[in-house]
């Protein structure tokens, strides 16, 4: 726990927050600036900055609970689709340092919109995938 963190904080009960689920390990609640209406954010009751700070065992099972909880959202909201979204260090516009996967429902014409792709220079692709595998 880390006591200036806000999301320790919904955890503890200390602010409150619109719970949707809770197990052990992990909480889910609402976004309160929703992308759409059923934003949920799903979150390990421990304090981990990030995704890669995060350990495996504390991971283990948080993309099945979210699945679980995608699916109750998209019935609740009526939504067909949706975004789940990891955002690491505040360059990817991570703001609250405590991991947590964003559940985003989405509609036809919502108006949101994906990365727009780019391109790579000739040859440019296999530089990276063969630096990334050295990486692994
Ligand atoms: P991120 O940009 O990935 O760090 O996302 C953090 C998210 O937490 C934002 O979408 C905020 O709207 C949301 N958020 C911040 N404070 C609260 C809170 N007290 N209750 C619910 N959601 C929150
Ligand atoms: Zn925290």
């Amino acid at each position: 726990m880390n006591p200036d963190c806000i999301f320790c904080k919904i955890v503890k009960g200390e602010i409150p927050c619109a719970k949707v689920y809770e197990n052990q390990k992990y909480v889910a609640f609402l976004d309160i600036t929703p992308v759409n209406p059923g934003h949920t954010l799903v979150i390990p009751k421990e304090h981990y900055e990030d995704l890669l700070n995060t350990p495996d065992s504390v991971l283990d099972g948080m993309l099945n609970d979210s699945k679980k909880i995608a699916k109750a959202v998209l019935k609740a909201v009526g939504a067909e689709g949706f975004n789940l979204t990891v955002n690491v260090g505040p360059v990817s516009g991570q703001v609250v340092p405590h991991l947590h996967i964003h559940i985003m429902p989405r509609f036809p014409n919502d108006g949101h919109h994906l990365f727009k792709g780019g391109a790579y220079k000739e040859g440019e692709i296999q530089k990276v995938a063969e630096k990334i595998r050295q990486n692994l």
